[in-house]
């Protein structure tokens, strides 16, 4: 059976640039090594009725990537408007920052339709389509309308708030029964999925057993599947890495001071006003601590063109330049504060100079930075990972440094005992952590994926 995997953006595999998000960093290997069509928007729009959608298709390598060209008309009520100001704030349970404008929704819909059309240029006699995340939750609704009787996956990245938030995105009830379209939908962790069940039972009153809905649509298999990552590859990439100038570079810079690192999209999601803040707390303090830690803090901008970014964008750097006023000397900077993007070899390299990693989101699906750090140390000499219990990643990393991202104080304590936690200690965790990234890499998370899919779809035509 062939697959063809759709998303919104498309990773090219560049190994010298920057990944735009965990989905793309998590998908680059499962097509190069699967021979998967992957299918994504171009990052450009084009006007009027196109025969031809399709800007590119290329090698990838064993597989493939499309790319297509998204009506001009819709892009920005899809992308901006529904997808980022609805959906995305609504997935993070941020209901105060739900906005959306007439017709938003609309053009998700139209984009959505749109999609699935062009995908009919690549479906072959047997066909699986895997559909990934929150741009495209009526995607298989409109593939089916389009007669299509391929097994049709899903995959939701962010988390799945309570139903309560859910009921706060406009169309949502039509928008959440169109999801039952979908032969399977997988989800990070078994809470999302729950709160995914219960808003199902909620709102559409209908019942799951066994994690299967049975709706007008057919039956929908709701499963959850953690992703995970090439743990090896990190490893090789941080061993390598270290004499990349960047790298080089920093730990020329430390004289012997210790260094934490955050690795972050600039979104309101990462937590990072609470980061910083706790940061302020533990130089406050703990005053023999300045000088002794620092933080490098990577936040790469995205969605730049929606408010509530710009407003966070100020507010970081506003708060960012306050703490390194106050703590700063004339040779010693507190955090290090970059707005930009760097290659997964190179972030490689500067997760294993830090001897603490902080991942602190206040919500996230799973946090493949997280993951990263942890493969990247070096086995002898491991940094400690501070991690949200609210990050997918928790339920993994549990040996983790975990903290309530809304807790300063109790943030504060846990840099201070990663900072200064023992050796054999840091070995213990670390390894434990270590033994589950390796026993469920990316390449588990596909094929178990896919496998079940096409197990459920043979199960509702054996039904049907
Ligand atoms: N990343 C990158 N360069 C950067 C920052 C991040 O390549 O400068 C990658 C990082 O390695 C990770 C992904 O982007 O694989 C971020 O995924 P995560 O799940 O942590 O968060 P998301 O951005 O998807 O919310």
């Amino acid at each position: 059976m062939s697959l063809v995997v759709v998303s919104n953006r498309v990773a090219r595999g560049k190994p010298n640039e920057p990944m735009t998000g965990g989905l793309a960093a998590a998908l680059l290997p499962v097509v190069e090594y699967s021979g998967a069509i992957w299918v994504g928007s171009s990052g450009r729009v084009r006007d009027g009725h196109q025969k031809e959608p399709f800007a590119e298709v290329e090698a990838l390598g064993t597989g493939a990537l499309a790319t297509l060209d998204l009506p001009a008309a819709h892009y920005g009520g899809y992308y901006e408007g529904f997808a980022n100001s609805a959906l995305w704030p609504a997935l993070h349970s941020r209901s105060d920052l739900i906005r959306v404008s007439q017709g938003d929704y609309r053009s998700y819909r139209e984009v959505n339709a749109f999609m699935a059309r062009a995908l009919l240029r690549f479906r072959k006699n047997k066909t699986a389509f895997w559909v990934q995340d929150y741009h495209f939750l009526a995607l298989g609704a409109e593939l089916r309308e389009l007669s299509v009787d391929d097994p049709v996956g899903f995959f939701l990245h962010t988390p799945w708030p309570v139903p309560a938030v859910m009921q706060g995105v406009p169309n949502h009830r039509e928008l959440i029964e169109a999801m039952l379209a979908y032969d399977l939908i997988g989800f990070q962790t078994e809470e999302d999925r729950q709160n995914f069940l219960g808003y199902i039972s909620q709102d559409l009153g209908l019942t799951a057993e066994d994690g299967i809905v049975v709706s007008r649509h057919g039956r929908t298999q709701c499963q959850v599947f953690p992703i995970g990552i090439d743990a090896e590859k990190f490893a090789q990439y941080a061993a390598k890495s270290i004499s990349h100038p960047d790298v080089s570079r920093l730990r020329k810079s430390l004289n012997g001071e210790k260094l934490a690192i955050g690795v972050d999209r600039l979104d309101y999601s990462k937590g990072l006003v609470n980061r910083v803040s706790a940061f302020d707390r533990l130089w406050t303090e703990q005053p023999n601590l300045a000088r002794s830690i620092s933080l490098l803090q990577i936040a790469n901008p995205s969605r730049g063109g929606i408010e509530a970014y710009g407003n966070l964008q100020n507010e970081v750097a506003r708060l960012v330049t306050d703490v390194n006023g106050r703590h700063g000397e004339v040779d010693w900077t507190p955090i290090r504060y970059l707005n930009k993007g760097f290659s997964q070899a190179v972030l490689a390299g500067l997760y294993r100079t830090a001897q603490v990693g902080v991942v602190t989101p206040l919500h996230d699906g799973m946090n493949l930075v997280a993951k990263e750090y942890v493969a990247a140390q070096n086995p002898a000499d491991p940094g400690v990972l501070v991690l949200s219990k609210f990050a997918g990643a928790a339920n993994e990393l549990d040996t983790a440094l975990l903290v309530n991202p809304h807790d300063i104080d109790g943030m504060a304590r846990a840099i201070s005992i990663a900072v200064s936690m023992p050796l054999t200690e840091r070995r213990m965790r670390w390894e434990a952590m270590m033994k589950k990234l390796r026993g469920h890499t990316i390449q588990q998370w596909s094929a178990d994926f896919v496998a079940t899919l096409e197990a459920c779809r043979g199960e509702r035509a054996a039904v049907a």
